[in-house]
């Protein structure tokens, strides 16, 4: 998917946290969109379904888990609500990448296992790499992700807006 664009979105979220800062949100848009660094690796020469080609190690469960243990310790207060914040935002990457419908799948179990997965509905258009981004197909993904990414983000966030407003 449009890494940039819409993976940060689950940041919003947030507002089933009301003490989650904004700069803490900010760092949860960047776990969010963290594992797909990995695209150096095309650049590289690195294979895409090695261990450390794209959607392997930086998209596991480990990854996610080191990653959001890291932006944990750069804040002082409510550790443990950041953590799984920030868990879930790194998380999120992975398991939306596993609903789309094309690429290898995911391998959520690296350094361990580097089996790809994928769940067994894939609603999700996949983005095209690159500069394909700005092609018709790069459209027809974001309409998708429209659809199954940023509408259900907004909901979500709005439901955990009320929720939150009427628990203070
Ligand atoms: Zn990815």
């Amino acid at each position: 998917m449009p890494t940039i664009i819409s993976h940060p979105i689950v940041a919003s979220l947030k507002t089933w946290v009301p003490r989650i800062s904004v700069h803490a949100a900010f760092a949860g848009g960047l776990l969010a969109v963290l594992p797909d660094a990995d695209v150096v690796s095309f650049a590289m020469g690195i294979p895409y379904e090695s261990t450390f080609g794209h959607r392997g190690f930086t998209h596991s469960i480990v990854f996610a888990l080191a990653t959001s243990s890291l932006a944990t310790l750069a804040f002082r207060r409510d550790r443990r609500a950041l953590f799984a914040y920030f868990f879930f935002c790194a998380l999120s990457h992975p398991l939306l990448d596993a609903l789309t419908n094309g690429g290898l799948g995911i391998a959520f179990f690296s350094p361990f296992s580097n089996r790809r997965y994928f769940f067994p509905w894939t609603p999700i258009t996949v983005s095209p790499i690159g500069a394909g981004f700005f092609s018709a197909r790069g459209v027809e993904t974001f309409i998708s992700e429209l659809k199954w990414v940023w509408l259900p983000c907004a909901l979500l966030a709005l439901m955990g807006k009320t929720f939150s407003s009427r628990a203070t």
